[in-house]
């Protein structure tokens, strides 16, 4: 099964559990002894200011609106302090296209965390290197090394959505296009940094459009193996600037689109459940969908909240 026409089919058309079961055999190939993997971090999200415009985002506040914040170093410090006293290993740090930031804030931010907090600081997206590079007039493998030196341990796979630019010319347009954003994980990868990567679907792509995108992952990690782990999650369209028309898919589509991606992505490790988005319940059934990993166990969480989609769970 290795044509597009036939994957498509299979995702649209395979009994539920049918394309379950695949998902569940080529997960228990790669993790065959029933360990289900998490870790302990905290969404830190230095700022909500954003130029971007972003159709689906609820997150983010324009330049100069009564609700834009910055983080200082010392807030984000005592993030990491309460993270970590809470068992936390790692930040996931990522923020807003804040035109009003400048670069050495970034490479002080990462070694002021180094010095005085150290952690696993996995951040800053291709979406903000593709915006640092352009906003401060460099080369994005520059702004990556940059980061690198500064402290920056690996990057994450924020702002991926649907890596077909049809869809991002409607719903994000003046953020990094689809190859731009697969050019800056190769540049990475090609530097030895490992990123996770991502999918947010729901966003009026059809099916064929999501398997572009996993079939456009999928080539870039047969040439680098620099990602980690996927996951996916469907779009939370409440308070959304132009989305919130858009309907909330439900368990099913989350769990076949979870297994597709299972499927077709075999040559990423990981495949993490979105229970910040589905529910543990739902996370716990994607474990039989291609799942091995729980990702994170969340000590804050701002963007899809933003969206009212909340939910908890203790270790
Ligand atoms: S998704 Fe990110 S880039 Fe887009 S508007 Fe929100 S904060 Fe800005």
């Amino acid at each position: 099964m290795t044509e597009s026409r036939d994957l498509l089919d299979f995702y649209e058309n395979a009994p539920l559990l049918e394309l379950g079961g695949e998902a569940d055999r080529i997960r228990n190939e790669k993790h065959p002894h029933g360990v289900v993997s998490y870790i302990i971090d905290r969404n830190i999200n230095y700022t909500n200011v954003c130029v971007a415009d972003c159709g689906f985002c609820a997150f983010a506040r324009r330049p100069k609106h009564g609700e834009g914040y910055t983080l200082s170093f010392e807030q984000i410090g005592a993030k990491i302090d309460e993270a970590k006293m809470l068992g936390g290993v790692q930040i996931l740090i990522q923020g807003g296209h804040n035109p009003y930031i400048p670069f050495d804030w970034y490479l002080d931010l990462l070694r002021y965390i180094k010095r005085h907090h150290p952690i696993h600081i996995h951040g800053f997206s291709p979406s903000e290197v593709d915006f640092f590079a352009k906003l401060f007039r460099m080369d994005a493998l520059t702004v990556i090394r940059e980061l690198r030196a500064a402290g920056l341990d690996s990057i994450p796979g924020g702002g991926g959505e649907i890596l077909v630019q049809r869809v991002r010319d409607i719903v994000a347009p003046k953020k990094a296009g689809a190859d731009r954003w697969l050019e800056i994980m190769e540049l990475a990868h090609n530097e030895g940094m490992k990123t996770s990567v991502t999918m947010m679907y729901g966003l009026g792509e059809t099916a064929a459009e999501r398997l572009e995108h996993l079939q456009r992952v999928r080539e870039v990690q047969a040439r680098t193996g620099g990602f980690t782990a996927f996951i996916c999650w469907p779009l939370q369209p409440e308070n959304t600037p132009t989305m919130s028309h858009q309907p909330k898919t439900g368990a099913a589509e989350y769990l076949r689109t979870v297994a597709i991606s299972r499927i077709v992505l075999d040559n990423v490790p990981n495949l993490q459940s979105s229970w910040v988005t589905m529910g543990m319940k739902i996370g716990q059934i994607a474990l039989r969908f291609g799942c091995n990993d729980f990702g994170s166990l969340m000590i804050e969480e701002n963007v899809v909240s933003a969206a009212n989609t909340t939910n908890r769970t203790t270790t």
